[in-house]
């Protein structure tokens, strides 16, 4: 190893020595006894062949430096023994910093550097053919080296002034979350110094530290009293952080790799990403992501530490000057004269943390998807290069989230609906959905389902128009804060908008005669057809629409009917969630910091939620502040099969929408001028995105009441079909979805198979003895044989099961 970098390092120097005496043969040729500084700096070659040589003894520096950390290690290690060999790779011994700016510095003064020679360095080599190592550039990039040199100068002024502080040092008191004191010092004691003390599993597992309510590396020293909770991966916050972390991972591989200007890296719900802006038309292709993993896997390996640095701006627009992207977050979004950078590796990113200790805290990782984007999603910016990854501190965990995957595939709605002739979408109305008549049946079967319970619960349906004039939509407040979601069109001399939501025509309902407290609380309820204009980029088959419905109601009442009007609410929602046999989870969002309307009111509305909630006995969380301008709402998210959460239900207040309406009920003191709350409040949401996650919810194994196939009739020959065809009618009369395999061709067993695989609840198989004694031979979908029995009978359970909306009736049959 050692006469590998010697021999790189002399060559370098040769390379030095040559490169200046050309350097200084040009500059005599070219001067000829004029004034050189004049020539310099008008020769423009010349200044690059000097930006060139000012690069290649930084890197002579960092190599310079390397060889002599390798050489104190080599020397430390014959202390140790001779039985170790000696020659290991570098990135198996410390990982100090030096080692890291050894690493880049010997990346890219590797021998083939020629000063001007562009070509050769932007092709991409087999790195270090010795050693076999990952793909990537080689040389790295030039930006990479002289971000490190203005970094390294930068980090030991910041590392005196830590010590100077460190010097001043003074005790403090640590708070933990069970109210344990720990003593330690400022500027010196470390989060991960104190998860040690307390127990070293602990500290293995954590993945960040939070002070003070702040997310805090678990490396940056404390600076006075504080409280101080250890995170791991079990948390939310921690995932993120650690996925961010991860982000930087896939970041440095990316710029080893591809060579672009890195811009965004956040974490997302499922991992991270990281968008890369490359010249040209140079593109990411997945074939692409076994190479970046195995540069990742070295950067993991390499346990790279991540430093934190506070810059102040100026200096980062220069540490960034190579990058467009990044000086214009710096500009557009750093409003403080300082911010700060992290460094892993080669690695420097602007960036405000927190992040893991080091990059081997990243135990597995995968990249799964690339695909192209813009900057800041708008389409007049930038093309840039996505890419995602997913990580874990356990690889089985990736393994568990492979086999999720693989399974949220399998049940992805766009198939199933595909593949059981429910739905389609065309080019001709993107976002707008076309339902297939077994499409339609559960669409309706769902509607169906919600309008009995509303005729049990006091609901009253209405139908009300779909286009308005512009003026309900200035009235309501639509047309200045949401115009750019409706589609508007000019009738006449006004200009008219389909409506996004029911609520506004609702109010000229309640408004069109007066009201009294005796008809309070009044339950609109309305099935219609919404249009919102979504770009048509984000339309995403039935979970991202631009037609769809909504179980859509508001409750009129007077203030004083909330909390009884909202245990309706919740105790609605919990039927027909039982149903479908989701669990669901409750939030109360309460007033923010900038709401319109009377405190008053607030407070006494977000109590009534309180008590209904509690009433409920359904366990529920506070969202402090996070409620909407005109009123505090119920969040209630719904738990799948496969264990995601999908938000269909809210529960709304509002106080304003009857100020702009001047809605007003005769009161029962004789207040003439009385003004209702509205509690906007929809079970299923938009009916179809329910269908959606219903859809991927069962896998398309349809509950017999919903299902778009729930009977079939299979005669054993043919001289049985036309009765088969007459109980199939029988059937369908009394409301199944009931069909005959007449296909004569196909054998019996092949028939109740074909009938299984497309999920027909039951199949009833009838032959002669059947047909004479006016019976069926039931069996389900699973295979499950109930045998002979009477139709008679098997309609009247069938019809039960169904009306009863039972979840398993194959079973309960
Ligand atoms: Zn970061
Ligand atoms: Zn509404």
């Amino acid at each position: 190893m050692v006469e590998c970098m010697a021999a790189r390092l002399a060559v370098q120097e040769e390379q030095i020595r040559l490169l200046t005496k050309e350097i200084s043969g040009l500059r005599d040729g070219l001067t000829g006894g004029l004034d050189a500084a004049g020539i310099a700096v008008t020769s423009p070659e010349l200044e690059g062949l000097r930006a060139e040589n000012e690069k290649l003894r930084y890197r002579l520096l960092h190599l310079r430096r390397g060889l002599q950390a390798e050489l104190q290690r080599e020397e430390a290690q014959g202390k140790e023994g001779q039985a170790v060999k000696t020659a290991r790779p570098p990135e198996k011994k410390s990982n100090g910093i030096p080692q890291r700016s050894n690493r880049a510095g010997s990346r890219v003064s590797t021998p083939e550097v020629k000063p001007g020679d562009k070509n050769k360095k932007e092709k991409k080599q087999e790195k270090g053919q010795a050693d076999g190592g990952p793909k990537e550039l080689n040389p790295w990039p030039d930006y990479i080296a002289e971000r490190l040199r203005l970094y390294e100068e930068l980090k030991k002024e910041s590392d005196s002034l830590l010590a100077a502080k460190a010097a001043d040092s003074r005790p403090i008191v640590v708070e933990l979350p069970d109210g344990q004191k720990l003593s330690g010092k400022s500027w010196i004691t470390t989060p991960y110094q104190l998860a040690c003390d307390i127990s070293q599993g602990l500290a293995d597992r954590a993945v960040v530290s939070r002070v003070n309510g702040e997310l805090w590396d678990l490396d940056r020293p404390l600076e006075n009293n504080c409280s101080l909770e250890i995170l791991n991966f079990d948390s939310e916050e921690a995932q993120a952080v650690y996925w961010h972390s991860s982000a930087h991972i896939l970041g440095e591989a990316m710029e080893r790799f591809y060579g672009g200007c890195l811009c965004y890296g956040p974490p997302i719900e499922n991992g991270f990403y990281y968008d890369m802006f490359m010249d040209g038309q140079k593109s990411v292709s997945s074939s692409e992501f076994g190479d970046l993993e195995v540069l990742c896997k070295t950067v993991m390996k390499d346990k790279q530490p991540f430093e934190r640095l506070e810059i102040s701006k100026q200096t980062l627009l220069e540490m960034f000057q190579y990058n467009k992207f990044k000086c214009r977050i710096l500009n557009e979004k750093v409003s403080t004269p300082t911010t700060t950078v992290y460094r892993c590796g080669p690695l420097i990113d602007l960036c405000r943390g927190p992040h893991v200790r080091h990059t081997g805290k990243v135990k597995a990782m995968k990249i799964y998807k690339n695909s192209s984007t813009y900057w800041e999603g708008r389409s007049d910016m930038e093309t840039l290069q996505r890419i995602y990854g997913i990580s874990f501190p356990d690889s089985k965990m990736l393994k568990e989230w492979e086999r999720f995957q693989e399974e949220a595939k399998n049940r992805d709605h766009r198939k199933i609906g595909k593949d059981q002739e429910l739905f389609f979408f065309h080019d001709l109305s993107p976002g707008s959905c076309f339902f297939l008549p077994r499409g339609a049946f559960i669409y309706n079967t769902l509607t169906e389902f919600i309008r009995d319970e509303y005729w049990r619960r006091g609901f009253e349906e209405v139908a009300s128009p779909n286009i308005y004039n512009s003026k309900l939509w200035e009235t309501s407040g639509h047309w200045q804060h949401y115009s750019e979601n409706m589609f508007s069109f000019p009738v006449e001399d006004d200009v008219f908008a389909l409506k996004p939501m029911n609520c506004p025509g609702h109010c000229l309902m309640f408004s069109h005669r007066p009201r009294s407290w005796r008809e309070l609380p009044l339950r609109l309820a309305d099935f219609g057809v919404l249009h919102r204009n979504e770009l048509s980029g984000t339309l995403t088959g039935l979970t991202r629409v631009r037609r769809f419905q909504q179980d859509d109601a508001h409750i009129f009442c007077a203030m004083d009917q909330i909390e009884i009007e909202m245990k309706g609410c919740l105790d609605f929602l919990r039927c027909v969630y039982g149903v479908f046999g989701f669990s669901f989870q409750l939030h109360l969002s309460t007033r923010p910091e900038k709401y319109l309307g009377d405190i008053s009111v607030w407070n006494q509305a977000e109590k009534q939620l309180e008590n209904s909630l509690n009433e409920f006995g359904e366990p529920w969380k506070l969202n402090p502040g996070d409620g909407a301008f005109y009123g505090p709402k119920i969040d209630i998210k719904i738990k799948d099969a496969i264990g995601r959460y999908h938000q269909c239900a809210t529960i709304q207040l509002d106080f304003q929408l009857p100020i702009r309406f001047n809605l007003t009920f005769m009161g029962k003191d004789g207040d003439d001028k009385a003004r209702p709350v509205i509690i906007h409040r929809a079970i299923l949401g938009s009916v179809e995105r329910m269908i959606a996650i219903l859809t991927e919810n069962y896998a398309g194994k349809w509950p017999l009441w919903l299902s778009p196939r729930q009977v079939m009739l299979v005669p054993v020959n043919p001289s049985c079909e036309d009765y088969a065809k007459r109980v199939c009618k029988q059937f369908t009369e009394a409301g199944f979805m009931a069909d005959a395999d007449l296909d004569s061709g196909c054998l019996l067993n092949k028939k109740i198979r074909n009938a299984q695989l497309a999920q027909y609840n039951f199949i009833l198989v009838v032959g002669e003895k059947e047909k004479m004694t006016n019976g069926v031979n039931v069996r389900t979908r699973d295979n499950k044989v109930h045998g002979e029995l009477p139709l008679s009978e098997v309609m009247a359970r069938l019809t039960l099961l169904k009306r009863s909306r039972c979840r398993n009736a194959e079973e309960e049959f």
